[in-house]
């Protein structure tokens, strides 16, 4: 087994797949590790669906890797349906990003779960992973840290922040759940789903802190997907905590699919399908880095000349302690940059985030997670850390307009920026 690459990604999930390719595709030799034996991360162990948007009005403003992705599910026939036109096969996704990784020449490593990471002078020399075959210690010049949870950052010593201000807690977990055999043409309005599960929770039939039911349509058209549990005040990086969430996301999935088969039309045949692999962590350790993002910034859609990526998903914060969710919306057409500068950690010089966890306030974070914006994260810390390797340099005196210009490129679109 090879142990020395220019650049190791941790986690298979969109910010790694867009990391890993975009590193391959500049050059590196790339290595990508992943717990579970599959890509995918949210969109399939979490089994999250479908994109949110990927548009500002009628511009589409996330390209690259992310339309590879699109690309390869198109081709498959697995991706959107007549009721909901950005739902994707979970299966399929995880065939499309092998495809798209192996093309690009990254190595793949699955069953490898990171645990430590040795630093000194301020350059991570080295991880160590857990694999069926012992404990093993992988070398690069370049890290990133795409697993959703800042695993490298944080055993790299790396600045970390978790959850809201006043008191910590993160938004809370989900763990999604498929019903198939459902009669779709039957059921009633989600208003009325949602008065009669509001009933129920007076009556203590149903224990959830969801407000209101919350479910997708599939690509299978007798399938719902429901992002229903809501698991408050549990942390995911702290192990038991974390499990005593799976456990409570399995009961209140089973609870909530039972009654609705026994109390919604169109679920008379239905069936609990699916739990997925795991729970769905929205948030967990974000890493502070050269620049802070905010909400204000996105909401203000503020133009920063070190753009490496665009979103418009609104300010998205479920209650992490409750009931309630506080949307807060783009102006209609607008979008926002993000900046390099928030993927660069401080204290730690040869570490990228490629996901979620990049610098960013609580409230900023709940609008820059979705999968799309995430693909276009990763892509831009794996293009930067493959011009690093090619130029010697680390990621902190990296010259953002060569990222740009390598990004567009590779078919990334960044809102305003083009070159010649
Ligand atoms: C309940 C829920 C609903 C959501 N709804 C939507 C939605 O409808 N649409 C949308 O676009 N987005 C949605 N999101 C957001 C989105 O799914 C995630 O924010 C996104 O997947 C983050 O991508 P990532 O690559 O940063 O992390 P992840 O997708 O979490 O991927 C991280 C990867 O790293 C691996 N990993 C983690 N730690 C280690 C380790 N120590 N060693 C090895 N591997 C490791 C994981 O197995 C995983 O594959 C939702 C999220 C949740 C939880």
């Amino acid at each position: 087994m090879k142990t020395n690459y220019d650049v190791i990604v941790c986690g298979g999930g969109p910010g790694g797949i867009g990391a890993a390719v975009g590193a391959a595709r500049a050059g590196a030799d790339v290595l990508l590790i992943e717990r579970y034996g599959f890509l995918g991360g949210g969109a399939t162990a979490m089994m999250v669906n479908p994109f949110m948007t990927y548009f500002a009005g009628k511009r589409q403003i996330i390209h690259g890797v992310f339309q590879l992705m699109l690309n390869k599910l198109t081709a498959m026939g697995a991706y959107g349906s007549e009721k909901a036109p950005r739902a994707f096969d979970a299966e399929a996704f995880k065939i499309a990003a092998e495809e798209i990784c192996r093309e690009a020449g990254v190595t793949l490593l699955y069953h490898t779960f990171l645990a430590d990471a040795q630093t000194q002078d301020n350059q991570i020399q080295s991880i160590s992973v857990a694999t069926k075959d012992g404990l093993k210690t992988l070398q690069a010049k370049i890290f990133i840290d795409s697993t959703g949870d800042g695993d490298i950052a944080f055993f790299a010593g790396a600045d970390i922040e978790k959850g809201r201000s006043e008191d910590g807690l993160t938004q809370p977990m989900t763990l999604n759940f498929r019903m198939a055999g459902v009669d779709i043409q039957r059921l009633p309005s989600r208003a009325e789903i949602t008065a009669k599960y509001v009933e129920a929770k007076e009556r203590e039939e149903i224990q959830c802190p969801r407000e209101n039911i919350l479910y997708f349509f599939a690509t299978q058209l007798d399938v719902v997907h429901f992002n229903q549990t809501r698991i408050i005040r549990h942390d995911a990086t702290d192990p038991i905590s974390f499990t005593l969430a799976e456990i409570e996301g399995r009961r209140q999935a089973w609870q909530i699919s039972q009654w609705l088969i026994r109390n919604i039309p169109g679920f008379e045949k239905a069936y609990l399908q699916q739990t997925a692999p795991q729970i769905g962590v929205r948030e967990s350790r974000r890493v502070i880095g050269e620049y802070l993002l905010t909400a204000e910034d996105l909401l203000s859609a503020l133009r920063f000349k070190d753009v490496i990526a665009c979103g418009s998903y609104s300010v998205d914060i479920h209650n992490p302690d409750g009931e309630g969710t506080v949307i807060k919306k783009l102006k209609p057409g607008e979008w926002y940059d993000i900046p390099y500068r928030s993927l660069v950690p401080l204290k730690v010089d040869n570490l990228l985030i490629g996901g979620r966890s990049i610098s960013s306030t609580h409230e900023a974070h709940s609008a820059i997670r979705v999968m799309p914006i995430v693909f276009g994260i990763g892509h831009a810390a794996g293009v930067a850390a493959g011009l690093c390797i090619a130029s010697g340099t680390i990621p902190r005196q990296a010259d953002y307009r060569k990222i740009q210009r390598e990004l567009l490129r590779q078919g990334a679109t960044l809102g305003d920026i083009c070159f010649e």
